[in-house]
């Protein structure tokens, strides 16, 4: 049983895309694991395929809670998703309400990602740099594969088209009208608190100059990146973590959407270095007081 300061239900991170539990030791959710786990939470990081489309994902995601719930006896989970892994916890969340208490959506391109936009301009369908970008995506998560050790289930599939596809503002409007839950009516809003059952919660972070690059943003390589990322937005320009813009990310109770955060210091990346003032790791355990605190 969880203590009386955690939440009920056990929680079920999922990551985003190249996503893992544990490289040669290395923790995706760096320090959030254990700091959950201090306060009497069940925690639960799993793996999806690291390169798929979010439905894919979904269902690997349905089968590992149904093995969750039998092995803890537990009636539901709480999904808390950073980036892709939020629409396969939407997915989830859509076809078995019933499983699930809340759908967290963490720095989540819940109406795409103009990265991913960008890339598609630049690197169109049959194009030679498509190619080529598609090689170093599937060279990336074989080695990343090689080095998991916190999986023991079978290998998982690959698929960088349909990875990309489910990233693009085009791909994630097509999955959003089959999946709609959570999400707000209009842009910038925020969405039902809870449909189905299901909780819907979302935050996130934003790159601000003189903040998010300063401490340990400063040695960083994953910020840097960020910030190279940023130059191509457009609906969302100066308002985004590098990958996701603040308002792609809003799903049901918006709980604030501009940390200054980028995307890899939202999971606390990479080893804890994130900028000035920062604490990523306070924000998962103030979510699971919250969850405790309603009850769930
Ligand atoms: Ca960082």
């Amino acid at each position: 049983m969880s203590s009386s300061a955690a939440p009920r239900y056990p929680l079920v991170l999922v990551p985003g895309l190249l996503g893992f539990i544990s490289l040669l030791g290395y923790p995706y959710w760096y320090g959030i694991v254990s700091a959950l786990r201090r306060l009497g939470a069940r925690v639960f990081p799993v793996l999806v395929s690291s390169v798929h489309s979010s439905e894919v994902r979904g269902e690997q995601l349905l089968l590992r809670i149904g093995e969750i719930l039998q092995q803890t006896g537990a009636e539901k989970v709480h999904l808390i998703g950073h980036s892709q892994g939020a629409l396969t916890a939407r997915y989830v969340a859509a076809l078995r309400p019933e499983w699930v208490a809340s759908v967290t959506s963490v720095a989540g391109p819940n109406h795409g990602s103009e990265l991913a936009d960008f890339l598609q301009r630049k690197a169109p369908h049959g194009s030679l740099r498509e190619r080529l970008l598609a090689f170093l995506l599937r060279a990336v998560a074989r080695c990343m594969a090689w080095l998991e050790r916190g999986y023991t289930g079978p290998p998982l599939p690959m698929d960088v088209a349909a990875a990309q596809q489910s990233l693009t503002s085009a791909g994630v409007a097509a999955f959003n009208a089959q999946y709609p839950q959570g999400l707000p009516e209009s842009w910038g809003g925020e969405g039902a608190a809870e449909v189905a059952g299901v909780r819907y919660y979302s935050w996130s972070g934003t790159l601000q100059a003189g903040i998010t690059d300063k401490d340990g943003n400063r040695f960083d390589g994953p910020n840097v990146a960020c910030r190279l990322f940023a130059r191509t937005f457009r609906r969302e320009a100066g308002q985004c973590d590098g990958m996701v813009g603040r308002y792609s990310s809003h799903l049901g109770t918006v709980i604030g959407d501009s940390y200054p955060l980028d995307h890899f210091d939202i999971v606390n990346q990479t080893f804890g270095l994130v900028g000035k003032g920062a604490d990523p790791v306070r924000l998962f355990v103030e979510h699971a007081q919250r969850l405790q605190a309603a009850g769930l």
